[in-house]
């Protein structure tokens, strides 16, 4: 059966005139799906008899809550949702005074490998689809009843390998006739898969494009991040270049403080000398505990965000959300795989 939910305004009006029906049938069922609906029983202006024709060729994605947590200090909510076939995949909700923001993921676990992130732990099961995709955003918002605004790829995944399905999700998230995000309020983050970020570059869309750099040097990138043997720091400095120069957008870079790794003076300088003739942002973010690995907060996240400013390079720290509610990185799924053992994958 054919994921409908995936397709595009255009090939749902082309499917419908191919089934004999009319063109404008395409945007109802694109609303419809686009609104939450479940099942096409619920798509009452559609005559039964196309109800029960579409039902036997298509099928909705539609996830359920496996678990869902509020964190008690911000109201931060983070949902475990189980997929069709069993898997679990995580989206945190985010209280932001300029709106509500969703942070999904874009595929079931992770191939990358990261020394110090928790998403990778079990590696990649599966790529999402684009409705799986657009459903976190979409049932997100209905379960919790909050209006989301901003949307940032920063869950489990790689976005960038799986970056089809993303810009077809980003094509149908961004439309008029559905939740209609603008591109401006989504951000993509991806650990420098090159060709990813050549393509999206290419396309110039507005969203913005955050890279989790870690670390500015070869050396100490490869220790903690693989895939930065097969495309490598310098290059990606090059691309990231390249990328400002098609688009016109600042690129954000997330790094994550580890204790006597990645912390030194001599490594913020390195990244001012790299990021020199492009806007770039240094979103410092204080290492979350993973048990998994034996790396330590940095506690030199102030003199670190100094030396950068003092070399014109912006730099914030990250404010860190849902702290009691395992709202980081993998860690609700992970935790989740633990308990329910063969319940949820
Ligand atoms: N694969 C993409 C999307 C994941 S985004 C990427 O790498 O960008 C998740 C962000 O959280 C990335 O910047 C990632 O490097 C960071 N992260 C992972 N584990 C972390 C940890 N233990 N502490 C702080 N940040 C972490």
């Amino acid at each position: 059966m054919t994921d409908i939910k995936s397709m595009t305004l255009q090939e749902m009006t082309e499917a419908m005139q191919e089934m004999g029906e009319s063109a404008f049938r395409g945007r109802q069922v694109f609303t419809w799906l686009h609104k939450g609906a479940r099942s096409f029983e619920e798509m009452s202006n559609l005559s039964k008899a196309l109800r029960q024709k579409l039902a036997e060729a298509y099928a909705i994605t539609a996830p359920t809550v496996a678990r869902k947590q509020v964190s008690a200090q911000d109201g931060t909510i983070k949902y475990l949702w189980e997929l069709g076939d069993g898997n679990c995949i995580e989206t945190v909700l985010m209280q932001y005074h300029h709106g509500n923001t969703v942070c999904i993921s874009s595929q079931v676990g992770c191939r990358m490998g990261c020394a110090f992130c928790a998403s990778t732990v079990g590696g990649k099961v599966r790529d999402l689809l684009p409705s799986e995709l657009l459903d976190q955003v979409l049932f997100t918002q209905l379960d919790s009843g909050l209006p989301i605004s901003n949307i940032v790829l920063m869950g489990i995944g790689e976005p960038m390998d799986n970056l089809d399905n993303v810009l077809r999700f980003l094509e149908l998230v961004n439309h008029p006739d559905g939740l209609n995000i603008g591109m401006r309020h989504i951000s993509l983050s991806t650990c420098g898969v090159l060709p990813g970020i050549r393509r999206l570059g290419d396309l110039g869309l507005q969203l913005t494009l955050s890279v989790s750099l870690h670390a500015p040097d070869s050396e100490t990138r490869s220790k903690i991040m693989p895939v930065n043997r097969a495309y490598d720091v310098e290059d990606l400095f090059r691309e990231c270049h390249r990328y400002f120069e098609k688009t016109g957008r600042r690129i954000s870079f997330e790094y994550a403080m580890i204790d006597g790794v990645n912390d030194s003076d001599q490594q913020a300088d390195l990244i001012a000398k790299k990021v020199k003739g492009m806007p770039a942002h240094v979103n410092l973010i204080p290492l979350n505990d993973v048990r998994e690995s034996h790396f330590k907060p940095s506690r030199r996240i102030a003199a670190f965000q100094k030396r950068l400013e003092s070399h014109g390079v912006t730099a914030t720290v990250r404010r860190s959300l849902g702290g009691d509610i395992d709202a980081s990185c993998g860690q609700l799924r992970r935790r989740a795989m633990e308990e329910r053992k063969g319940e949820c994958v």
